[in-house]
């Protein structure tokens, strides 16, 4: 069967990288999490005592020397910031704002896009993010935009900070869950849209093994088609 490039787009809270992590080994694709290598750039910033809100000066002339790439682990995949594992430490409070704020860079865009296009390249990809149907592989065979309502996507963050013992409101983080749409879907640069032929899986009503099922059947059904 031909492999084919897939890119997967949506709100933040759809679960789209466990979903698209899930289908990728199960098909044997790589995986290519691209907000991983926004929060790797907002980790370098944050490291070398750059705010990645207000020092955008002092992080372009940088971006030369940065380099972010994958490596297969044991448990899965491991994010190297020039050389240094920094999987862990980019899920960290202050690595999620930062990214935030490098993703409107212009700059940090262009970079990261290029080396996203080239990992793209060669097929048998499942890339996800907020551009890639639309920027980074806008010829993907398969393009599919993960959403779910506002309501689930805080009560699946609620339950996943409760299971980490960590004490939280729901009506706070679902505060902060239509904050991150607004930012994601109103910013200048790249904003967070559905391509027109992306299809569209709402998984609202959907648990992780259907989502993950559903994902894996678009996948199986467009590789017949470009055999
Ligand atoms: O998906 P994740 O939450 O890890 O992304 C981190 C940040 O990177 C998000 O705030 C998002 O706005 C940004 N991002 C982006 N373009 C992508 C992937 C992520 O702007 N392709």
């Amino acid at each position: 069967m031909n492999k084919i490039s897939v890119a997967i787009d949506g709100p933040a809270g759809a679960g789209k990288s466990s979903v698209a992590k899930a289908a990728a080994a199960a098909l044997g694709y790589v995986y290519v999490d691209t907000g991983a290598m926004y929060r790797a750039v907002a980790v370098y910033a944050l490291d070398s005592g750059i705010d990645p809100e207000t020092e955008r000066d002092r992080l372009v002339p940088e971006l030369n020397g940065i380099s972010v790439t994958f490596e297969a682990s044991k448990d899965g995949q491991m994010v190297l910031l020039n050389g240094r594992d920094v999987t862990s430490r980019i899920r960290e409070a202050d690595a999620s704002m930062g990214a935030s704020a490098v993703a409107v860079i212009p700059e940090v865009r262009k970079k990261l896009v290029a080396e996203q296009k080239r990992m793209g390249e060669s097929g048998g990809v499942i890339m996800d993010g907020r551009d890639i149907g639309t920027t980074v592989l806008p010829d993907a065979e398969l393009k599919i935009y993960l959403t779910a309502s506002v309501d689930e996507r805080a009560m699946r963050r609620y339950r996943e900070n409760k299971e980490r013992g960590m004490e939280c409101s729901y009506e706070e983080i679902k505060k902060d869950v239509i904050k991150r749409d607004e930012n994601d879907m109103n910013r200048a640069v790249s904003p967070l849209r559905r391509a027109e032929d992306a299809v569209l899986v709402d998984t609202s009503e959907l648990d992780f093994d259907e989502s993950v099922g559903r994902i894996i059947g678009l996948i199986k059904e467009r590789e017949e088609h470009v055999l």
